[in-house]
């Protein structure tokens, strides 16, 4: 390991943590090859990092959130270090897209966009952060009272591999705005964006220790980051199992945190919906990304009136598509490791066994490399709704299709699983567009529509087992900080 290493930093292909302002590399001086899915071959290492480089992070993140500059500043001149940031992002958007792919192996117009949405982030809670104020009271005669909203401190977060750059965008965009200090602990499969926009942060004038990543597996670096006891608040993006672990890790030291864990997102198509425009959002909300998406539209509910057409019309859809390497830029990549693809599979395996129908299956490319870790997208249907591949989270291209015979059994559907992230309703009839979207529990409900450009302004998080806490948009703000009420007794 330690011999690759040196090799890869001799050809510059070696990525650093990044702790205190400083590139470093882990303490032990391990590494962890970082594989592109579309090829199944090793092009850089990251830091394998272990407690001692957390509790290093943790420690920097402490002390500049302590005694360091960034106490100092005010919040228009925080955001004006975020605007910076946000511009410097897009300077180097072509190197960073063509990173984020190659790491993911998403497709190229997907990095971009994913890395647009990150500059986003930044310029949103930019303009945003000099906005936020809190209250004045009635209470006593002879009393003032007002409140402020104040930063919880250190926080530690912990994200996933499926969009690196846009959920730190989300993250540290909201948390240093509103003055926190932050470790961000990402996934081993795929983080290099996170490394490079961490170090675009020194550049923009970010003081050195307010933003620290360290990157490693989860049980080597992610839950001594959740253990540590400076930290004030935990943020985690992931599985519902290792959600549960972040949780319990919150509770021993009394702090809070936002989860926020997938979903098994519904699209309600009734019969009066448009099709023309609902076929290409449903097909490509579960495409994109390879369906490693939380928000993916995982399930599509059509009424009984439509199902022949809707079936028909998907299916051609699907016959259609094909996966290919990221930088071909086909309809989809590849998904993110062996891991990811055998799980795709078993759930698949499960849906044949049980003699679900499957409607249609794309292809992969010729071109795509036999090591790489690739899914052709399917179709199934009509599926039961007590059926795995209609409860569980598959995080791949695979489209379950339900029909529904009326509004209140639609309903029943889209309510009846674990989740609650997204859900999509598609009608003219704008009385039950309304009526729907009030009786589905879902963190975020759109109707004829689905997903809004990276929906950066928007509140979003879930209701159950998708987690809670809500990222994004203003809400954000308040989530990384906490209400300290003055009262004045001034007579
Ligand atoms: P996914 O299905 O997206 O791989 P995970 O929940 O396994 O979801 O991983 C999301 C993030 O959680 C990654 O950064 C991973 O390293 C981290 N992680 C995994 N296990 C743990 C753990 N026990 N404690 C803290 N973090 C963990």
């Amino acid at each position: 390991m330690t011999q690759s290493l040196s090799k890869l930093v001799g050809e510059g292909l070696a990525y650093f943590n990044v702790i205190n302002g400083k590139r470093i590399v882990a303490v032990e001086k391990e590494v962890i090859e970082v594989v592109c899915p579309s090829d199944g071959k090793v092009f850089c290492t990251i830091p394998r990092s272990r407690q001692e480089d957390v509790n290093r992070a943790v420690d920097a993140a402490r002390l500049a959130f302590n005694s360091g500059p960034w106490a100092e500043l005010t919040a228009v001149e925080r955001g004006r270090i975020l605007h910076k940031w946000s511009q410097l992002i897009l300077e180097n958007l072509d190197e960073l897209a063509a990173l984020e792919s190659r790491d993911t192996g998403k497709p190229v117009r997907q990095g971009i966009a994913d890395i647009r949405a990150a500059a986003r982030y930044y310029e949103f809670y930019a303009g945003a952060v000099d906005k936020i104020h809190g209250d004045t009271i009635p209470v006593l005669a002879g009393h003032t009272a007002l409140t402020l909203r104040e930063p919880h401190g250190v926080v530690g977060a912990i994200i996933p591999w499926n969009y690196p750059s846009q959920i730190m965008g989300r993250i540290a965009g909201a948390a240093l705005a509103m003055g926190n200090t932050l470790v961000i602990k990402p996934a081993e499969d795929a983080c290099l964006s996170v490394i490079r926009i961490a170090e675009l942060a020194l550049d923009a004038g970010l003081p050195a220790g307010v933003l620290n990543v360290v990157t490693g597996y989860g049980e080597e670096a992610g839950a001594p980051l959740t253990k540590n006891v400076h930290i004030d608040f935990l943020t985690f993006t992931g599985s519902p199992d290792v959600g549960m672990l972040i949780q319990h890790a919150a509770a021993r030291n009394h702090i809070g945190c936002t989860l926020e864990l997938g979903g098994k997102s519904p699209q309600i198509l009734f019969e009066d919906a448009d099709l023309d425009a609902a076929i290409p959002v449903v097909v490509n909300a579960i495409i994109q990304n390879s369906g490693q998406t939380c928000s993916a539209g995982s399930r599509v509910l059509v009424s009984r009136k439509i199902v022949d057409q809707v079936s028909e019309e998907l299916g051609k859809r699907f016959s259609s598509l094909v996966a290919a390497p990221h930088h071909e830029d086909g309809d989809l990549g590849p998904v993110v490791s062996t891991f990811q693809r055998v799980q795709i599979e078993r759930m698949v395996a499960v849906a044949a066994e049980h003699d679900v129908p499957l409607i249609a299956k794309g292809t992969i490319s010729s071109s795509a490399p036999k090591t790489g870790y690739y899914i052709a997208p399917m179709l199934f249907g009509p599926v039961r709704t007590n059926e795995r591949i209609a409860q569980e989270e598959i995080f791949g291209p695979v489209l379950a299709l339900i029909v529904f015979d009326d509004e209140e059994e639609a309903i029943n559907i889209a309510n009846g699983t674990p989740f609650g992230l997204v859900a999509g309703v598609w009608t003219r009839d704008g009385s039950r567009a309304m009526r729907v979207a009030r009786k589905i529990r879902a963190g975020q409900i759109f109707i004829n529509g689905y997903g809004a450009g990276g929906g950066v302004e928007l509140p979003f998080g879930g209701f159950k087992k998708s987690g809670h806490g809500r990222e994004k948009g203003f809400e954000a703000l308040y989530e990384f900080s906490a209400t300290k009420t003055i009262v004045i007794n001034h007579g």
